[in-house]
């Protein structure tokens, strides 16, 4: 699902950095701010959101990353630190 959404929101942007028309791939250009080329701020948070694809928890507490390299960079960081209760979850799985 979640996944989906990535592959949704990267071809959004590629047809814009084509030349094409940017819609809003979180409500297809349907929500009422949302227009040709325009993305309203929720909807842009939304977006950021669907683009994350790893949680490390560290110790309760969540952070998001969109791609492994750096969600392990941060896990081994604060395992480094002497953390022993971190995880690396991946969203959608
Ligand atoms: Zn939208
Ligand atoms: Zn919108």
């Amino acid at each position: 699902m979640k996944n989906d959404l990535a592959t949704k929101i990267k071809k959004a942007e590629d047809i814009f950095q084509e030349g094409g028309i940017y819609i809003c791939p979180m409500c297809d250009g349907k929500c009422q701010f949302c227009d040709d080329d325009y993305q309203c701020s929720e909807c842009e948070k939304e977006e950021e959101i669907g683009k994350w694809k790893y949680i490390v928890w560290v110790g309760g507490v969540d952070d998001y990353y969109t791609d492994y390299e750096r969600a392990k960079e941060h896990y081994d960081e604060w395992v480094a630190k002497g953390y022993d209760d971190v995880i690396i979850e991946e969203i959608g799985k």
